[in-house]
């Protein structure tokens, strides 16, 4: 199978053809597809790895640099994408068992270097077959994908604080957010913090 020339010149450009840089991709499409104008997009990666490096390979010229946030730290989703003018946040959860190389692959990963050549033949002809599958598949086959809507509660008036309707916590009214059916603080609504300190 022929790997498509958008991600072809990417591993060209990025000197690496991984599994992971073939899901960045694969993301990146979806939201480039899915929200057209990517001017106010924000992005975050639960982890760093050739997936981000290709989502800010595919977006981050377009979102004026450094608009892709890598978290490494635990979140309840891989990947989030949030529009700043719509409220629209896409979550990302990878299905392991389906994204990931096999156990006995990912185990051998770290002493690569001194392995036989059986087995890094092996080795490389697993990830090279996981890229062509994460390549040629929808990406719905790798992840759930989730939809949702986020409205800053900045009709509120005064300075009074607010309670949220998740933790029970107060908040300023700056700070809150309205899905549609609860109030909720920043952090209850899983949105990233540092994406709003550029407001
Ligand atoms: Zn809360």
């Amino acid at each position: 199978m022929l790997m498509p020339a958008e991600l072809q010149n990417l591993a060209v450009k990025t000197r690496r053809l991984t599994p992971d840089l073939a899901m960045g991709w694969k993301i990146g499409a979806f939201i480039r597809d899915f929200y057209g104008d990517l001017s106010d997009i924000r992005l975050a990666a639960r982890e760093s790895g050739d997936a981000v490096i290709a989502l800010a390979s595919m977006l981050e010229d377009r979102l004026f640099g450094g608009k892709i946030t890598t978290i490494n730290k635990d979140r309840p989703w891989d990947f989030l994408s949030y529009q700043h003018s719509t409220g629209v946040t896409i979550s990302f959860h990878l299905l392991p068992e389906l994204s990931r190389l096999p156990r006995q692959m990912r185990d051998i990963e770290s002493d690569l270097v001194g392995m036989d050549p059986f087995t890094r033949v092996a080795y490389n002809r697993s990830v090279q077959m996981l890229t062509k599958e994460v390549a040629a598949n929808p990406l719905e086959s790798f992840c759930r994908i989730v939809q949702s809507c986020y409205h800053p509660l900045d009709q509120a008036e005064g300075d009074s604080l607010i309670l949220c309707q998740c933790c029970n916590r107060p908040a300023k009214k700056g700070d809150l957010w309205f899905d549609g059916e609860i109030i909720c603080c920043t952090a209850c609504s899983g949105l990233e913090p540092s994406w709003f300190e550029w407001q």
